[in-house]
């Protein structure tokens, strides 16, 4: 037939050919093209937080770990935390995509006036699921997906969220190393095929805890940043024996920075409102007032313009970019202090000499961003991202379909590798009863490639080795000959 189209007699050959080739084709469509079994050669991502990595901590000190990540990876200048710049909001944040009042995690201390229950990272309130249901985190939704996940205590990857927990996850308990809990991370994805994880959470936290302690400006700091510098060449290395180095993607980056406090710098509320007119719920820098019922207007009033070095918001007043506003779990009033600045009761509270929680656009709140992996683009620098962006840049990676999300695709696309790898390319899900043009296009391509390729090369046969074909198969051959003969 095709033998036809190409004018001259029909040659059995060329016939046989173009029947061939769309089979051969097919055939191959079949062993190597989309799998049903979602589970298989998924891409590896891990997400590694350092609580309180303040973004400039890398230049401070040597940290070749996270420079070498730099080197072979990506490294994002500013990224701006969700607010209330705190340890649960943000983790939430970095894996569902939503700023707090959308996640429903609004502080590390919260009130729910619906539900009559008080949230603190003190007591056990915390592994109540209904706390956290406002979102689904991204370990359940790869879940949904056929994937599986990891985690290694990172905030609510413990509690049972939608009826789930990841398939690997660690109780937290502060007093496992970090050492032990990588090892936990490389088992998990080292595991045989149908066991591995896909996507794995590991959260350490210094030099959060440090930060507080020391201040961010103490010279004690260098220390501790460099071991969370030696921590990471650790993980690396862990990595790298397993074989996984170049197969998993790994993100490290924190839920906030770290501010820098001093006891000259003190808002004392007792001196403006009583106590008995309102609860005080979360702590310094953003502090939530539940005025006793009644007493909006007078808590308001007193608070409102009583000391310039915090910022006192109406519920509905609090600015639109900080996002966060529409949640019941955000009290009527909000103050906010100012960059350095502690608001207390009075002076008997405990005082440290760091804190976050500030406005998320303060340069202090912004956390480090270091990226590497077959996914990632290689030394590359980013002016910015909001750290919402990141869970839609994960999903990309982990070729899943995004939740509906704060964060955008296209403010971070330029993360990814130039060269799309087998790794990241999307999946595309198979074609129960669709059908696809694309073999049929192949094949005919094919086809009149090789049939190009055959009439010149037999041409050339033909002219160079006349003599010799009479004594082949004439059947094969006399016709192209003839036909070839007479152009
Ligand atoms: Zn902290």
């Amino acid at each position: 037939m095709l033998g036809c189209f190409l004018g001259g007699g029909c040659c059995p050959l060329v016939c046989l050919l173009a029947l061939l080739l769309p089979l051969v084709s097919l055939s191959h469509l079949n062993q190597h093209g989309p799998r049903s079994d979602g589970a298989r050669d998924r891409p590896k991502l891990l997400l590694v937080s350092f609580d309180g990595f303040r973004w400039d901590y890398i230049d401070r000190v040597p940290t070749p770990n996270f420079h070498r990540i730099i080197y072979e990876g990506v490294t994002v200048e500013r990224v701006e935390s969700a607010y209330i710049t705190k340890t649960f909001p943000n983790h939430y944040s970095l894996v569902t995509g939503l700023y707090a009042e959308t996640h429903g995690i609004v502080a590390n201390e919260m009130y729910d006036p619906a539900l009559n229950r008080s949230f603190s990272m003190e007591t056990d309130s915390i592994y109540e699921s209904r706390w956290w249901e406002e979102a689904v985190p991204l370990w359940v939704t790869i879940q949904k997906a056929g994937g599986r996940s990891g985690a290694a205590m990172w905030p609510g990857s413990d509690v049972k969220i939608h009826g789930m927990f990841p398939n690997k996850y660690l109780p937290y308990n502060a007093s496992v190393s970090f050492e032990a809990r990588v090892e936990r991370i490389i088992e998990w994805f080292s595991a045989p095929k149908d066991a591995a994880v896909d996507f794995g959470v590991l959260y350490w936290e210094e030099p959060d805890e440090s930060g507080h302690n020391l201040g961010p400006q103490n010279s004690l700091m260098d220390v501790v940043i460099a071991g969370i510098d030696e921590k990471l060449g650790f993980l690396m290395n862990e990595l790298k024996k397993a074989g996984l180095y170049e197969k998993v993607n790994l993100i490290v980056t924190s839920d906030h920075g770290m501010a820098q406090l001093s006891p000259d710098k003190i808002i004392e509320l007792d001196e403006y409102v009583s106590r008995d007119l309102y609860t005080w719920v979360d702590k310094s820098p953003v502090v939530g007032i539940l005025p006793k019922e009644g007493k909006f207007d007078e808590v308001y009033s007193k608070l409102a313009d009583a000391n310039p070095n915090m910022m006192v918001y109406k519920k509905e007043d609090i600015p639109e970019h900080f996002h966060y506003q529409h949640n019941i779990r955000i009290m009527p009033i909000l103050i906010e202090s100012k960059e350095g600045w502690t608001v207390v009761q009075n002076r008997t509270a405990p005082f440290m000499l760091g804190n976050h929680g500030y406005d998320n656009t303060l340069r202090s709140m912004q956390p480090v961003f270091v990226a590497r992996g077959p996914a990632i683009r290689q030394n590359y620098v980013k002016t910015s991202m909001r750290s919402v962006d990141l869970y839609p840049l994960m999903c990309h990676i982990l070729a899943i379909p995004p939740l509906p999300n704060n964060g955008s695709l296209s403010n971070v696309q330029d993360l990814l590798s130039l060269e799309p790898t087998p790794s990241t390319a999307p999946s595309i899900p198979p074609r129960a009863n669709g059908y696809s043009y694309a073999p049929v296009v192949g094949s005919f391509i094919g086809v009149v490639m090789v049939l190009g390729f055959l009439m010149v090369y037999i041409r050339q046969v033909t002219l160079k080795q006349l003599p010799s074909l009479k004594h082949r198969s004439r059947e094969m051959s006399q016709p192209l000959l003839q036909e070839d003969l007479h152009l």
